[in-house]
């Protein structure tokens, strides 16, 4: 099969890449190897009732050209909603967004006494090395460090914060001076609360509309299909073979993560990126949803725990994400729980995995739950580790990527970013923004979209 342009993976940044691509005349193909578009941000049914993998929201962060997009294909069923989490610090609760009054109220005030020095001293404090560790005790300092980040980078990364680099911290948290955080607050309590976007029937509807409209535009989809090799050594076009297809594009967009993709190529990527790829590492995730006897346990969206008294970094109960007709008669609640792929977390049968959560979150002073039955889901590649020595592998994987004429690399997974759903967008969107209408690619747009890229902030 011909086609100019052929995106690897359905989630939302090769999605954006293939509806965007599309709308401008070009002819699209996508491959994906599951049996659905949306990646990590697709929702999919227990029960009957939509969930999704772990606690996603759209943030009003994601900017006007993509949200016009999303508002054109989702309509009336993108809802508004408030945000109404709790974080778990000390064995108190603290509503999250923060909220200075809610603070000031819910911890002991010795803590909020030792909040509140870090606070006058950290516009003066440099960090003194490019570690994880080092930038939050800088800009939020130590008590935070101690009581919130600290734990939660061990939690989420498997990694000491002093293990890590600085630029996980800079990218992951996105209010990383006490300035940033009285804004924050100044502009939520003006707001009268945080908000955010969510669709009607789950998450995943965001990327099954986009999916819809690009195909409606053009695109061509192949689900379920495993790529077996691709062959960039003709200057004309590449080559790609799965068991069922053999295709002939111009170029290729790859949001596959770049270790897997490097492995179908011919020719290979030289042994030094082949070295720096098998050392850019990902923590891996166990979803384990509960489907409780309880019409609902709790009135918030999300549960936040950043203390290593429990696995679970964060728990969110699908109903309370939306307006919907969401069975009456039972609530879901979606256990987030970090890991090594292989470990015992990862490997624990559905059982054992339900009896830990019900025990863990029972110790975190959750209502007890009556447990009907438990389901998991398991994602190999969740989380890329900056390691210290990060920085170096990942930017000659970088150079070596610019380096080819037919082969583009975006996505979460692709660039090696901790990104959320509209900075992925942004990726797909800038891919088919440097494509020209007569097939050129502007390499100049391309690098400097790169370097925009790394800009991207997470929001929590
Ligand atoms: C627990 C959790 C919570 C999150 N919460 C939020 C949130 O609240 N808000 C937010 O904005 N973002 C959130 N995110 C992030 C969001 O899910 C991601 O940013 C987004 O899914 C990344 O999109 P992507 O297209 O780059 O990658 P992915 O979603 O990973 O999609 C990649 C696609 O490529 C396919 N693929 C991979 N290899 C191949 C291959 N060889 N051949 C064919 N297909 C292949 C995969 O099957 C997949 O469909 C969260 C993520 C997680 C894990």
């Amino acid at each position: 099969m011909k086609t100019e342009i052929l995106i690897i993976g359905s989630g939302p940044a090769g999605l954006m890449s293939a509806y965007e691509a599309a709308s401008k005349g070009h002819d699209v193909a996508v491959i994906e190897r599951l049996d659905r578009p949306g990646g990590m941000a697709a929702s999919f049914d227990i029960n009957g009732m939509r969930v999704d993998y772990g606690s996603h929201r759209l943030h009003p962060a994601t900017s006007k050209p993509l949200l016009k997009i999303l508002k054109d294909v989702l309509g009336e069923d993108l809802q508004i909603r408030n945000r109404n989490g709790r974080i778990r610090v000390e064995e108190k609760w603290v509503t999250f967004p923060l909220s200075f009054t809610n603070l000031i109220k819910s911890l002991p005030p010795k803590t909020v006494l030792s909040l509140f020095k870090d606070s006058l001293t950290s516009p003066f404090k440099q960090p003194k090395e490019e570690t994880f560790a080092e930038h939050i005790k800088a800009g939020l300092g130590p008590k935070v460090f101690d009581l919130i980040y600290g734990p939660y980078a061990k939690k989420l990364w498997g990694k000491p914060a002093e293990e890590l680099h600085s630029d996980l911290a800079k990218k992951r948290v996105s209010a990383s001076s006490h300035l940033e955080i009285l804004k924050k607050l100044v502009l939520s309590t003006m707001r009268n609360g945080q908000k955010f976007f969510y669709p009607r029937n789950g998450y995943g509807q965001i990327c099954e509309r986009l999916a819809e409209e690009a195909q409606n535009k053009g695109a061509k989809f192949f689900f379920d299909t495993e790529i077996d090799s691709i062959d960039l050594s003709s200057p004309n076009h590449a080559i790609t073979e799965t068991k069922d297809e053999i295709f002939e594009s111009k170029r290729i967009w790859s949001t596959a993560p770049f270790g897997s993709l490097a492995k179908m190529l011919s020719p290979s990527p030289p042994p030094e990126i082949i070295e720096s790829l098998n050392q850019l590492n990902y923590r891996a995730m166990v979803l384990v949803y509960l489907i409780c006897d309880h019409k609902r346990l709790t009135e918030f969206d999300a549960h936040y725990f950043p203390e290593t008294d429990t696995p679970i970094s964060r728990i969110s109960e699908p109903k309370n994400y939306r307006d919907t007709s969401d069975p009456d008669d039972f609530t879901i609640i979606c256990c987030e729980v970090p890991c090594w792929e292989g470990d015992e977390i990862w490997l624990a049968s559905n059982e054992e995995l339900g009896d830990l959560m019900i025990e863990s979150l029972a110790r975190q002073g959750l209502p007890k739950i009556n447990l009907l039955g438990t389901e998991t889901r398991r994602l190999p590649k969740v989380y890329p580790i900056y390691d210290l020595g990060y920085k170096e592998k990942f930017e000659d994987l970088v150079d070596w990527s610019t380096k080819q004429s037919r082969l583009t690399i975006f996505g979460r997974q692709g660039l090696f970013a901790p990104d959320n759903l509209h900075h992925a967008l942004s990726m797909g969107y800038a891919a088919a923004n440097a494509l020209q209408p007569d097939g050129s690619f502007d390499q100049d747009f391309w690098q400097s979209s790169l370097e925009q890229f790394q800009t991207h902030v997470v929001e929590d």
